[in-house]
Parts: structure tokens; C-alpha cells; sequence
């Protein structure tokens, strides 16, 4: 089957990038500003009728529609979800929350309360890893199962029901990865592949996602909502090259880019040597779009 999803992470009132999740240069690249992020919101309202849909909607195994299922997803799990679940709420809209699991209840996180408050508000709160490896797709097995198995415990844990659904942190995905999040009890697995098309790994529906970040134009998404093949296949093209850029450098792909952002971001307000800098698995992992 076929759907549109949307990748976003923290969204932060007044560009206060700290205020929300993992902190340092990388990780905030992927950060947006809350007026952004309405305006994204009202792109996307002005190009699709809606409603929008939860990943327990899909019917696996359908063929391709017209109507093809559009979903929003948030990563990480910052405190910044309730926030976003707010100005969500003024476009009526439910979404997925990807929750760190190992980083709830501490600084610029969730608490477990927030936790359960945006599943009762009507969200899907699915795991994001317990630890957020930087390179997910290439722990060993062992590690891949233990990420998935205990942030879904304690999910479960926290919401009394079983956690059906997950994203590969920064959308550094193997087969490995699906294979293990559906041994887990996983049924719907988002990677960050810009591509619409789903499929199916032991039981689990595999979903690829269209990442924005800061400075992503709202016409952006409003243009990948509406299904505008020609924004897809530049999003997909563009992911691509960066991934073959990743697999040919390696660890240099890692180490090349955190240097360049972290020098980007040694400006007068982003004080140097900033806890956490470049240890933010997203960027680096993903690759690709985030
Ligand atoms: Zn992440």
C-alpha cells in the first residue's frame, strides 16, 4: 500500500532550539520554530482536504488508492511534543510521537505524565529506541533487539497498553532493524526513505517518510501532501546521493559533518563545547534526510 508520511521533530515556541530534546548543532538543525511550523500547518490544511490518519487505520496488504493516507510523525520525544500536540489541536489534527523511551523524565524530555496526557489527547505514542543509537542499522543484534524490547516495556509500562508502533532513529534502517522491531511486537516501523510505497518485514508494515526541518518551506510539505510526484522524486534523488555519499565515507561521513555544523554553530549565542554536541544520532545516522 501506499501512504504519505511527514517527518517532523521538536517544534519549539520562539526558536528556543534548547528548550527540546537533544541538544547540540546537529540535533537542532532538525528543530522548528513554532510559527514555522503553524505555517506548515496551514500549507498543508490549504492543499489536502484531510482527515488525517493513524498508523492502527492502515490496512496492510491494500493496494494503492487514490486517496492515499497522509500521516504526521514527530521524533525524539522532547518536552516541545506537548506544545506541538497544542497547535495541532487547533487544526483538529492527531499525530504519532516517537518517544526516546531511555530519556523520558529527564531534561528536555517528556515525563511519563506528558506521556500518558498525549496518548489520552488521542495521539499514537510509539517507541523511538530506548538509547537513540547513532547508527542503529549497525548494532549488533543482540543491541537492535534490547533497544526496541525495552522501550517498548516501558511504554507499555507507562501506558497500559502494548506499543504497536516505532521509528528508526535517524532513519538508519536495515532489514535487521524491521525484522527486530517486529520481533518486539512492532507492527507499523517508519524509516526515513522519502518514498510512499509500504512493505512488509515479519509481519511488520515498513513506512518511509519525508523529513523537514528548520528552513524547510511550508510549500514543501503542502507540495509532498498533495502528492506532487515532481518535490518527491527531487526529495528522493537528493536522499539517495547523500546515502551513497554515507556508505562510500563511512565514519568520515560522521566526523566531516559534525565538525561543519559544530563550526557553523560557533556563534556568539550557541556557546562552544555545548553538552551533547555532536553525539545526537539522527543527523549522522540518517544520512540521508533525516
Ligand atoms: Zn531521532
Amino acid at each position: 500500500m501506499r501512504a504519505i508520511t511527514l517527518l517532523y521533530h521538536d517544534v519549539v515556541p520562539s526558536g528556543d532550539w534548547a528548550s527540546s530534546g537533544f541538544q547540540g548543532a546537529d540535533a537542532d538543525e532538525y528543530k522548528m520554530d513554532g510559527e514555522d511550523f503553524r505555517r506548515h500547518l496551514k500549507a498543508i490544511k490549504d492543499r489536502f482536504a484531510g482527515p488525517l490518519t493513524l498508523a492502527p487505520e492502515l490496512s496492510s496488504g491494500a493496494s494503492a488508492r487514490e486517496d492515499v493516507p497522509v500521516l504526521l510523525t514527530f521524533d525524539d520525544g522532547g518536552a516541545g511534543a506537548i506544545y506541538t500536540a497544542d497547535m495541532l489541536d487547533e487544526f483538529g489534527w492527531k499525530a504519532h510521537f516517537f518517544v526516546t523511551a531511555g530519556r523520558i523524565d529527564s531534561a528536555g524530555f517528556l515525563t511519563s505524565r506528558q506521556v500518558r496526557e498525549l496518548h489520552a489527547r488521542g495521539h499514537v505514542i510509539g517507541s523511538h529506541s530506548y538509547t537513540h543509537p547513532l547508527q542503529m542499522a549497525r548494532c549488533p543484534a543482540a543491541q537492535l533487539d534490547d533497544e526496541w524490547r525495552r522501550s517498548v516495556a516501558c511504554l507499555d509500562d507507562i501506558l497500559g497498553e502494548p506499543t504497536l508502533t516505532a521509528s528508526v532513529p535517524g532513519g538508519y534502517y536495515s532489514r535487521q532493524v524491521a525484522v527486530s522491531a517486529a520481533r518486539a511486537g512492532i507492527k507499523w516501523l517508519f524509516n526515513s526513505e522519502p518514498v510512499t510505497r509500504s512493505h512488509t518485514v515479519e509481519g511488520c508494515l515498513v513506512l518511509g517518510r519525508f523529513g523537514a526541518k528548520r528552513g524547510s518551506p511550508s510549500a514543501w510539505s503542502a507540495a509532498v501532501v498533495a502528492g506532487e510526484g515532481a518535490v518527491r522524486t527531487r526529495e528522493y534523488m537528493f536522499w539517495n546521493t547523500k546515502k551513497v555519499a554515507k556508505m562510500i565515507l563511512g565514519p568520515v561521513w560522521l566526523r566531516v559533518r559534525v565538525a561543519l555544523l559544530e563550526r557553523a554553530s560557533r556563534a556568539p549565542q550557541s556557546p562552544p563545547g555545548e553538552p551533547g554536541s555532536g553525539r545526537y544520532g539522527n543527523s549522522p545516522g540518517d544520512g540521508p534526510v533525516r
